[in-house]
């Protein structure tokens, strides 16, 4: 869902002209508002066509998905709420079970009616309480308007009812393709369009998400399953999908959470038991595949300084800076991690070039460069002051020849950074076992 920009209003209404909305950076609302009228046109497209052909009852199949819709958000409020809380990237609510089985059972408009009433009900008990703006809700339930169009449409090639025949079957398929990927695409272009990192790769590491892709897949395929269980055996059938619906949530919430152990809160890298795991897999790994790697150790030169002079709370923001950098300067696959106070390490992925212990130093200095480079804002009591007096001093070792082990390279790197320190700090020291 869509970052908030401001603080919210706490009392009385709210006029046009102060709407949160308006706080969002044009490029944004060029987005945001074409689409939200673009659901309204559908909106009215389909009242235009569907009201001539409600089919017989419709009343009933939409009650029955809307008491569902609303029972499965009941059943799940507290996992939601804690999701919510730690989501990073764009939130998937499983709300499209729901959805996307009104899409396959009933016409546009009705379906469309759905995700209004669910999307009102998410907000008033979830979103709401979790900080989410009202606009932001407006925008998700406008690309679902959308999404559930976008399926409806490609289903109702099939006829009245796309669960009796193959063709059908098939059609309910890409329905399910076209509503994730409308939804999807459309939600991620404004999260990223309001974020700092505008780029291509910001996108595409947002839609990959933690995985939330394949939540969204298995959301929609149990939508199609209770449409066709609906349609083929009677509208009772929704209530067997309720109790998988409540379990998939909780599973959900454990997978985040366990995730969430695995983090350092500060940097937002991984903790050092988390990392001391995922390195020594990729050494492993690279060793079955005859490759090499590198270890780095990374000590922050005279932090305690930094606390001293600045405080704590500058400290931390230095430290969460040379995070980022140092993430910035390896490949995504790479492992990195804080190992403690102001030390970080970082595992490289062995590379096919004839000289690992360059391509590893190279690395380390381009790291060292910019750290040296870096410099923090921070409020002072007049005005803004930056943090730039910091440094990095770095030491490597090469998987196999610097050690046969994680610990091993680990000792080699560590003693290579403390020659660096040794010899001046700022620098970039690659180890040899047994030095
Ligand atoms: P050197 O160049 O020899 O590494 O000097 P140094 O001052 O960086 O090293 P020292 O080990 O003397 O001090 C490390 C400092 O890091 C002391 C500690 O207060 C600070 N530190 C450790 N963890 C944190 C943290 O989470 N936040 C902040 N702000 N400071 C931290
Ligand atoms: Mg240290
Ligand atoms: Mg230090």
């Amino acid at each position: 869902m869509i970052g908030s920009v401001q603080p919210r209003r706490r009392h009385g209404p709210t006029r046009i002209t102060g709407w949160s909305l308006w706080s969002l950076p044009r490029r944004v609302l060029c987005v945001v508002l074409p689409i939200e009228l673009l659901a309204v046109v559908s909106l009215a497209v389909s009242a235009a066509h569907d009201v001539a052909v409600l089919p017989d009852g419709w009343v009933a199949r939409l009650a029955v998905l809307v008491l569902a819709g609303v029972i499965s958000t009941e059943c799940s409020l507290g996992v939601e709420r804690i999701r919510h809380r730690r989501a990073t990237v764009p939130h998937i609510d499983l709300s499209s079970v729901w959805t996307f089985a009104a899409a396959a059972l009933l016409p546009g408009l009705a379906a469309c009616a759905l995700v209004v009433i669910l999307y009102l009900h998410i907000y008033l008990r979830v979103d709401r309480r979790a900080g989410v703006r009202a606009h932001q809700v407006i925008y998700t339930a406008a690309t679902i308007v959308l999404a559930v169009q976008t399926a409806s449409v490609i289903m109702g090639l099939a006829g009245a009812n796309p669960y009796t025949s193959a063709f059908g079957l098939v059609l309910v398929g890409l329905s399910v393709l076209a509503y994730a990927a409308v939804n999807m695409l459309l939600v991620t272009t404004v999260v990223v369009l309001a974020g700092e990192h505008r780029d291509l790769g910001t996108f595409l590491r947002m839609l990959r998400g933690d995985n939330e892709w394949v939540l969204e897949f298995a959301s929609l395929s149990m939508g199609a399953l209770v449409g066709g269980a609906m349609a083929s055996f009677g509208l009772g059938y929704a209530v067997l999908v309720l109790p998988p619906l409540v379990m998939l949530h909780r599973t959900v919430l454990v997978r985040q959470l366990e995730e969430k152990a695995n983090v350092d809160s500060k940097t937002g890298l991984l903790n050092a038991a988390a990392w001391h795991e995922r390195a020594g897999h990729e050494l492993r790994r690279a060793e079955r595949a005859n490759q090499q790697a590198a270890v780095l150790v990374l000590d922050l030169d005279h932090f305690k300084r930094i606390n001293d002079r600045h405080g704590h709370l500058v400290g931390d923001s230095v430290l969460a800076a040379v995070a980022t950098a140092v993430r910035a300067e390896v490949r995504e696959d790479d492992v990195v991690g804080r190992f403690g106070g102001e030390e970080f390490v970082v595992l490289l992925r062995g590379v096919d070039v004839t000289d690992d212990r360059a391509h590893a130093e190279a690395v380390a200095e381009r790291i060292r460069r910019r750290v040296a480079t870096l410099g923090v804002e921070v409020p002072g009591p007049d005005g803004t002051v930056v943090v730039a007096d910091f440094t990095v001093s770095i030491g490597g070792a090469v998987f196999p020849p610097d050690g046969p082990d994680l610990v091993r390279l680990l000792e080699t790197a560590d003693a290579a950074m403390y020659q660096a320190k040794n010899t001046g700090r700022n620098r970039v020291r690659m180890g040899v076992a047994g030095s």
